[in-house]
């Protein structure tokens, strides 16, 4: 057994997540603050799926846990190693833990196990050994003194020795148990700082007992707060999106994912919320988390969301807008990459302010890749009264501009609602259902432009001749 690394290493880090389910939330912050604290220090993060658990371990599961991995962009080192693969090393490690009396085979059954405690209140249960096929193995705890985990948050926290029962580290079929797993596989794998949830704290005496018997140094333990939901709640399913997939269909980024994800539970001193992932680095540290419980605001991600989303640039935001569509809409994405490059440029342009999300994007700037649908309801309450004059009215001037640039199409359309004496509403609306089919789009002046001249006067004939208006063409 290798004991711990020097201090002077490099350290090493690993995510130890068990594919029973996808990434949720929490986990997604377990892995960001790992891959911060290794990459900050210059250190090794490790991938280390801790699939034991051979009823609830899938590999459709590890599948999601490294795609949302690489949703959100953190990268790692080594692995993924698997920790049901590392059996013969588990137990190698109880073979030494038997052979120095560290840990003894016991054969007792719940049902003595239950009365031995009870006729030594206070005391956990101790076993004797007896060498009897089938014998599950137990790690022996002293009665005395406790066991100290100086946790990197919480400070030291102490666990009296003496409540505490000799363990099983194996079942008497030989099947290594987590704990042992678990601390064999951070000395094997040299790593130096274990950073996992909380809900871990009450398992960090039994891994240092382990790995204290075994002769190594443990790592250094830091052991995040939970997460709650604004309620106060525990996080879950209930509080809206919950695993990192959800998170990506929602439209989020990864960067305001990572950049919000950061914030729940560790700050800057001056309170910026805004940091790119580069200042992260730099400026995260696992040390300064917080020990209460971390709130996770859907609403104030959003937020975030939309101000990575206005300061994307045209090209970045175009990117990431076809990642999204290929991952949750195939269909959209075709329709998107089939048009002109300016076409694409344009709508990122006039829908970076408009949107809080990607999911948002696709349903303001689809009338620019698609025919639009119109919206028959949008389409009878909008085209009633004066619109359908005014459309035509508009179609005249817009039919006589020169260009098509923005300021020609904007000083066109206001000087029409000038002269009518009507609301810029009762000129724009009707224009914005017939290019878009609908009542909701980006700035019509900008939609105008970004459709282009020859398919925007189209689309508004089209709309006439439905309306029983001659254009003047
Ligand atoms: N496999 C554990 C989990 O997913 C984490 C164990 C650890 O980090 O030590 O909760």
């Amino acid at each position: 057994m290798r004991a711990g690394k020097p201090l002077s290493a490099a350290p090493r880090l690993r995510f130890a997540p068990s594919p029973t389910g996808a990434l949720h939330i929490g986990g997604a912050r377990t892995a960001l603050y790992n891959w911060l604290e290794a990459r900050r220090r210059g250190g090794v993060l490790a991938l280390r799926i801790e699939d034991t658990d051979r009823e609830r371990s899938t590999p459709e599961n590890v599948e999601l846990i490294l795609d949302a991995l690489r949703w959100l962009e953190l990268d790692w080192d080594e692995g993924p190693v698997s920790q049901f693969e590392r059996s013969d090393h588990h137990r190698l490690a109880i073979e030494r833990l038997l052979e120095s009396g560290a840990a003894y085979p016991d054969p007792a059954t719940a049902g003595e196990v239950r009365a031995a405690k009870a006729a030594n209140p206070g005391l956990g249960y101790r076993g004797s050994p007896r060498a009897v096929p089938g014998a599950a193995i137990r790690l022996r705890v002293p009665d005395q003194g406790e066991t100290v985990v100086d946790d990197l948050i919480r400070g030291p926290v102490s666990f009296p020795n003496r409540p505490q029962d000799d363990f099983v580290i194996a079942r008497g079929d030989g099947t290594p148990l987590y704990n042992l797993a678990v601390a064999v596989d951070d000395a094997e794998m040299g790593i130096s700082d274990v950073v996992r949830g909380d809900d871990h704290l009450s398992n960090t005496p039994k891994q240092l007992q382990i790995l204290s018997a075994l002769g190594a140094s443990p790592p250094r333990y830091a052991h995040l707060p939970l997460l709650h939901g604004p309620d106060g709640r525990k996080l879950s399913k209930r509080h809206g999106a919950d695993s990192v997939q959800e998170l990506a269909a929602r439209g989020y980024l990864p960067e305001a994912t990572r950049n919000y994800l950061a914030l729940l539970g560790w700050g800057t001193e001056d309170d910026t919320t805004i940091l790119t992932t580069d200042e992260l680095v730099k400026r995260f540290s696992v040390g300064r988390v917080g020990r209460a419980a971390a709130v996770f605001d859907e609403t104030k991600l959003r937020w975030l969301n939309g101000r990575f989303m206005r300061d994307l640039g045209a090209e970045r935001y175009e990117e990431r807008l076809a990642e999204h569509l290929r991952r949750n809409d195939p269909e959209a994405l075709a329709s998107f990459a089939a048009a002109p490059p300016s076409t694409r440029r344009a709508a990122s342009e006039i829908v970076a302010d408009k949107a809080q999300t990607l999911a948002a994007v696709w349903p303001l700037i689809s009338f620019l890749f698609c025919e639009p649908q119109i919206d028959e309801r949008a389409w009878s309450r909008v085209m009633s009264g004066e619109a359908p004059a005014l459309l035509g009215a508009a179609r005249d001037r817009l039919g006589a501009l020169d260009g098509w640039e923005l300021g020609e199409i904007s000083a066109a359309l206001e000087a029409l609602v000038a002269e009518r004496e009507v609301k810029p509403g009762q000129v724009y609306q009707p224009i914005r259902v017939a290019i878009t089919g609908s009542t909701v789009s980006p700035g019509i002046f900008e939609s105008l432009w970004a459709l282009g001249r020859d398919r925007a006067l189209a689309r508004i004939d089209a709309a006439l001749a439905r309306l029983g208006v001659a254009s003047a063409g």
